[in-house]
């Protein structure tokens, strides 16, 4: 079957999670977190949830090797079938490299950066408040809970990642300048990129989204999945 992948690109607190969340229904494709999934991992102090949280501590990356692994034995289950939105994951060149060898002749591929600047994003981080129950994300500055620090949606106690501190945040920044950044000219080359503005209100980003899914040239959306094929697209 001819799946539809979302990739979303951009910044830590530009709004990658809380858009997955919202085009999943809209689309019917499950979003895949790698971040909720090592921070899963984390929890369950498995082999490489030790390894992985010496990474995240520091704001840096998870080893290539970890995370391609996890998101390739994910992408098989049955869920998968129709395709899937990727939130945070490829976060290097290396990590867009192996999964391009995960895509199928015919996969539509969407590559959406949602751009925003650093200044707003700052206080997202540090104000997110996030529901372990079911995901809903809020934020102390502007979308607080009626209850604080308690779900609205199911009443769950609210936590904050230990990553969202500002020391952190400001290395997770530099962490995605140096090494995702790139991935904008790496799939800007492969003709698949598109841009919102991440800055807008939420709905307003959400429409973007969809209308350029909707909207894209199916050709458009198809990129050389071996060598040999990739001649007729040079
Ligand atoms: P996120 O929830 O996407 O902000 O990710 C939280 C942390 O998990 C990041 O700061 C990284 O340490 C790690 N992480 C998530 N996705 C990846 C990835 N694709 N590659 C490497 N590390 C990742």
């Amino acid at each position: 079957m001819r799946r539809k992948i979302v990739i979303l690109l951009g910044h830590p607190g530009a709004g990658k999670g809380t858009q997955a969340r919202a085009i999943m229904h809209r689309l019917d494709i499950p979003q895949i977190s790698t971040g909720d999934m090592l921070r899963e991992a984390v929890a369950r102090k498995t082999s490489y949830g030790r390894e992985a949280k010496a990474r995240m501590d520091a704001g840096e990356l998870v080893s290539d090797s970890v995370v391609n692994g996890i998101v390739a034995e994910r992408i098989l289950r049955d869920d998968c079938e129709k395709g899937f939105i990727l939130d945070g994951y490829p976060r290097t060149v290396q990590q867009a490299e192996t999964f391009r060898k995960l895509i199928n002749n015919g996969d539509q591929l969407f590559v959406i950066d949602i751009a925003a600047n650093s200044p707003g994003l700052t206080t997202r981080l540090t104000g997110r408040l996030i529901c372990p129950g079911c995901g809903e994300i809020y934020n102390t500055f502007s979308r607080a809970p009626s209850v604080e620090g308690v779900c609205d949606v199911c009443g769950w106690s609210l936590f904050q990642r230990s990553d969202d501190r500002e020391n952190l945040v400001q290395e997770r920044f530099r962490t995605y300048k140096e090494e995702t950044h790139p991935l904008v000219q790496y799939y800007n080359q492969l003709g698949v990129y598109h841009q919102v503005d991440g800055m807008r209100p939420i709905e307003e980003v959400t429409k973007q989204i969809l209308s350029i899914i909707d909207g894209v040239d199916q050709k458009k959306t198809l990129i050389p999945v071996t060598a040999e094929e990739s001649k007729p697209f040079a």
